[in-house]
């Protein structure tokens, strides 16, 4: 099973709470969390776990100018415009390839041959019984989402699958949600969360995705949020109020630490709810 923690946008807490739901649930459940924030992969600051990393690769067409005839295949092929001709020679632009290998395929001298490009890394490793596993996109590269994808495209695991998706509403969420069985939406209840927030319940309403809400730093000023919730029928699962406690630990890098020795009563709904979740779809099949 597999549960995608989105917000609408960053700083509502997405990872606070996928690190200690994560942690909350692996003393009863076999957990697997899966940072997928391939920008800003933050959640192991929290963890500490020693990583073993392996590079990703994609194919990229690499061109030997000597034996093209300058024939315009390649070009003519590429459903991307990566390769455009200059002077009856072919212009690559390696960011916008897709790596569908159609111009090595189509030119008729092999002067196009597949090369690799490193453009990230993903770690994984333990911490405590539970497995954690994140992506690292290369500086200056653009193929987050096909990181992403890579990332999540073994769903085969025994263990539940906690992914802390990158924030907001575009491409990176949406890959992060693609076979999400149940999303978890942070959101502040502020004005601008509750904006934020109609923005990611839509995006999973669209996906067709069952969600439900964690509320994050609830001053009890928000009757408002509650309302909107309701009308849309999104289950409130916990409300958590602003803890200076919780912000202390959190700047260090410490919520395990907050765990062990705060009062965390309010996080319990949170638990409750998920695992009410895991175990109806356990016995669902
Ligand atoms: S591999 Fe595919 S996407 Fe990339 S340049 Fe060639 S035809 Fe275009
Ligand atoms: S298809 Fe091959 S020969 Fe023709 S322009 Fe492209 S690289 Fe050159």
């Amino acid at each position: 099973m597999r549960i995608v923690v989105v917000s609408g946008k960053g700083g509502a807490g997405k990872t606070t709470f996928s690190v200690i739901l994560s942690i909350l649930l692996s003393k009863e459940v076999d957990i697997e969390l899966i940072d997928s924030d391939v920008e800003e992969p933050n959640s192991n600051l929290f963890l500490n776990s020693a990583l073993e990393s392996a590079s990703v690769y994609r194919k990229i067409p690499r061109l030997n100018s000597e034996i093209c005839t300058g024939c315009g295949k390649c070009a003519d092929i590429c459903a991307y415009n990566s390769v455009v001709m200059v002077k009856q020679k072919p212009l690559i632009f390696t960011d916008l390839c897709h790596s569908c290998g159609g111009c090595v395929e189509v030119c008729p001298v092999n002067a196009l041959t597949e090369a690799d490009d490193k453009y990230g890394e993903i770690g994984s490793g333990t911490s405590g019984n539970m497995m954690f596993k994140e992506g690292r996109i290369d500086v200056g590269k653009i193929q987050s989402p096909m990181l992403i994808k890579e990332l999540l495209a073994d769903k085969s695991s025994d263990r539940v699958q906690i992914v802390d998706a990158p924030p907001g509403t575009a491409c990176n969420t949406v890959q992060a949600l693609y076979g999400a069985d149940f999303a978890l939406i942070v959101a502040e209840p502020t004005p601008f969360g509750t904006s934020d927030f109609k923005l990611i319940h839509e995006l999973t309403r669209v996906m067709n995705i069952d969600s439900a809400v964690v509320v994050n730093k609830d001053e009890g000023y928000s009757k408002d949020f509650y309302k909107l919730c309701e009308s849309l029928e999104v289950p409130v699962l916990a409300a958590v109020a602003f803890d200076e406690k919780l912000s202390q630990y959190y700047s260090v890098g410490n919520l395990k630490g907050y765990l062990e020795n705060e009062d965390i009563t309010s996080y319990k709904g949170a638990v409750d709810g998920l695992k009410s979740l895991i175990m109806s779809e356990k016995k669902n099949g």
